[in-house]
């Protein structure tokens, strides 16, 4: 199997994510085959960037007939290994840390939030969303127990490298870093970074540089 993470290109994997979406949206429909000229049309990605995308995985539509849904749905699942829980912690009981903690989206997920951990007093030993708030200074032994692979990072941001050099030593092996502030993680952990205010900066490029359309009122 073509299978080998390092010369599969980062947009391609993101745009897995997306793929997983819209299968599991037509097999909800009870579609059984779908072409990639119709796929494109459903998840709006080129029906070219969509065969390319695949064939990196050594999945290919048969021709007159398309990909099975239900093949397609399942092998993408276990590409991604989310054929399995995920044990979830979150390092920061903040306002955001709190927001992922209860977050309702994970609830039919691969994801659980198994473990918040902060370095306040105050707030280690509460409960958030029915989950105890721990002492992130005990990061490293209490996820013996925990045993999560994955982890938020919520604190502010001179904090996130102290947050994430913990979790390396605690063995998660994904971390996604909500602090606006570049981190470095050992190569065994894969990184991925959302920098909400960048996002909104990006965004504001494109204000009044779209045509816009004539009956809409202009910022
Ligand atoms: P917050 O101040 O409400 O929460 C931060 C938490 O981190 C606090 O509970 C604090 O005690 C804890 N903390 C601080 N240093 C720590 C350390 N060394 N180890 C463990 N815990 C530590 O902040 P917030 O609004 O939740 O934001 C958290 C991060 O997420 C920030 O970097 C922020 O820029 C980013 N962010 C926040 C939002 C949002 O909507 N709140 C959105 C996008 C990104």
């Amino acid at each position: 199997m073509p299978e080998s993470q390092g010369r599969i290109p980062e947009p391609t994997l993101s745009r897995l994510s997306l793929y997983l979406r819209c299968l599991r949206r037509l097999a909800k429909e009870g579609v059984n085959t779908i072409s990639s000229a119709k796929m494109d049309r459903r998840c709006g990605i080129a029906a070219v960037q969509i065969r390319k995308d695949l064939s990196y995985f050594g999945v290919f539509g048969r021709p007159g007939i398309g990909y099975s849904v239900q093949h397609l749905l399942a092998r993408l699942t276990e590409i991604m290994h989310l054929d399995r829980q995920h044990r979830v912690i979150i390092i920061g009981a903040g306002n955001l840390g709190s927001a992922l903690a209860g977050y309702s989206g994970f609830v039919l997920s691969p994801f659980q939030v198994v473990g918040i951990f902060d370095n306040n007093p105050a707030k280690i030993g509460q409960r958030l969303w029915g989950i105890e708030v721990l002492d992130v200074a005990r990061l490293q032994d209490l996820n013996r127990d925990l045993k999560a692979n994955l982890a938020m990072i919520a604190v502010p941001a001179e904090a996130a490298q102290e947050a994430a050099d913990r979790l390396a030593s605690a063995g998660v092996r994904a971390i996604l870093n909500f602090a606006p502030r570049p981190i470095t993680v050992p190569p065994d952990v894969a990184l991925r970074n959302v920098d909400l205010t960048r996002e909104l900066e990006t965004l504001c490029f494109y204000i009044d540089r779209l045509p816009v359309t004539p009956d809409k009122p202009s910022s």
